[in-house]
């Protein structure tokens, strides 16, 4: 039960996000999150993740 309670990935809002950023702590799938890093694809990319509903 619950199962739909699941984090779901911050960045695309349509996997389950099993990863957290190590630097913002945001849940991402393993689309959006680099093992290397550690961080989450916003992050790498050395951008302040803003939720402005852009793609
Ligand atoms: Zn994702
Ligand atoms: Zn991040």
């Amino acid at each position: 039960m619950m199962s739909d309670y699941l984090a779901r990935c911050q960045v695309c809002n349509a996997k389950i996000g099993n990863n957290v950023c190590k630097k913002c702590g945001r849940s991402v799938c393993e689309n959006h999150y680099d093992m290397d890093t550690g961080l989450c694809s916003a992050c790498k990319q050395g951008k302040v993740f803003v939720q402005k509903g852009l793609r």
